[in-house]
């Protein structure tokens, strides 16, 4: 098990379970029970809510996904299909809106 992220409440760490989710990637979320005792407990990386990888192996995929989904390129619940990158020709997945390859944008595959 590895942590990959720090969320700031729980529903910020179901949104980030439910992107490795849809990855194929296994987590767990910890610490979501210290959430209600808030208030008698300082506020620190103990007491906020953690999400864990199952696979250690798929940590550095995961670790994309949460900078990729804390930068605003990763649109959590999109479930359309993959596109086809306008610059490069990679296959992208439907949850990123830029290329995770060369960066191009998303809406650029429509324009001429
Ligand atoms: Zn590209």
């Amino acid at each position: 098990m590895k942590q990959v992220y720090i969320a700031d409440d729980p529903a910020d760490a179901h949104l980030v379970a439910g992107i490795l989710d849809q990855f194929g990637i296994s987590c767990e979320i910890r610490g979501e029970d210290l959430w209600s005792a808030r208030g008698q407990l300082p506020l620190t990386a103990d007491t906020l809510p953690t999400v864990w990888i199952a696979d250690d192996g798929k940590y550095e995929k995961a670790i994309e996904l949460v900078k990729q989904f804390e930068s605003g390129t990763l649109i959590a619940g999109k479930g359309d299909s993959p596109w086809t990158c306008p610059n490069c020709g990679e296959e992208v997945e439907a949850q990123f809106t830029n290329c995770w390859k060369c960066g191009a944008n998303r809406s650029a595959e429509t324009q001429t």
